[in-house]
């Protein structure tokens, strides 16, 4: 896709049945289902109980730099209590490359959280040990994210389903000293900035996509499923705190809707965006998938 001056490009990790609605989110009922919109149904297996997902990053090239938002589940990664994610053989770095980008060609990588389905490409295996994939990269991630996930820290309370993520795809970024830690307000180039987005994980954030009038919105997890855009109250089972994630995911929703801003998440299943064109009568969004 074009945006302005800026290209952007879907690299897939995984695109397919994901979970079960109710495990995603423990408030839905069969109702909602049949109250949605046909497109929101277009995103879920009713036969067989499975929302429809996809796990991407988004490649984005602005007239100066190479950009990588969200990496991913990654490969060879030992994940004990996530099945899907454990020891996974993907072709996403091929993917990468099929789409014109080397790995030392990247410039920054972005994580909107630090979760196991967000971080996994940035390290490689290479001789038994963890590596920065994106030798010549800058690993941005927000403090408050990096603090909550710090398993040296004394007050760091492990949760299970991100067991091996801080030991194998952010520490050895850190020890290779590539991470820059970035606050809200922080931009690449004039068309890339952070923006807090508290809720799903304590230190999420957003980035914001500006170029030449044209506007979009990496959403990171603010946003699991098109589902969200007709109920935005459907909180997602892994949202730490779901009253602040509803609020973040309000707010962000009526931005785009106000500016017609392209909303590009993480696990939306094909087409994976779309834009924000209003609001419909009862609290809910419209979108057009044709972008
Ligand atoms: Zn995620």
């Amino acid at each position: 896709m074009q945006l302005g001056s800026v290209q952007i490009t879907r690299i897939e990790d995984y695109h397919g049945p994901g979970l079960a609605p109710e495990f995603m989110f423990p408030a839905i009922d069969a109702k909602m289902w049949e109250d949605a919109p046909d497109w929101a149904r277009r995103f879920v297996d009713l036969s067989a109980n499975r929302l429809l997902t996809s796990i991407h990053s988004w490649l984005v090239r602005t007239p100066h730099h190479t950009v990588l938002i969200d990496s991913c589940i990654g490969n060879h990664k030992e994940r004990p209590h996530v099945p899907h994610f454990n020891m996974r053989d993907a072709p996403w770095l091929q993917r990468l490359q099929a789409a014109g980008v080397q790995p030392e060609e990247v410039d920054f990588v972005m994580c909107t959280h630090l979760h196991a389905d967000h971080v996994g490409w940035n390290t490689r295996l290479q001789d038994g040990r963890w590596v920065p994939t994106f030798p010549n990269a800058k690993y941005l991630f927000s403090q408050t994210e990096f603090d909550s996930w710090d398993a040296r820290r004394p007050d760091y309370v492990a949760r299970p389903f991100n067991q091996c993520v801080f030991e194998d795809s952010i520490l050895p970024v850190v020890e290779a000293g590539q991470v820059q830690f970035v606050e809200e307000g922080y931009g690449v180039d004039d068309v890339l900035s952070v923006e807090s987005a508290p809720g799903h994980t304590a230190g999420s954030v957003k980035i914001r996509v500006s170029s030449q009038g044209s506007e979009g919105m990496f959403s990171g997890d603010v946003i699991h499923h098109p589902l969200q855009l007709h109920r935005p109250d459907l909180c997602s089972s892994f949202d730490e705190d779901q009253g602040t994630a509803l609020q973040t995911r309000i707010r962000m929703l009526d931005d785009c809707a106000a500016r017609g801003s392209l909303l590009m998440p993480t696990h939306f299943a094909a087409p994976f965006c779309c834009r924000i064109t209003g609001h419909d009568h009862q609290g809910g969004y419209l979108p057009d998938w044709n972008v």
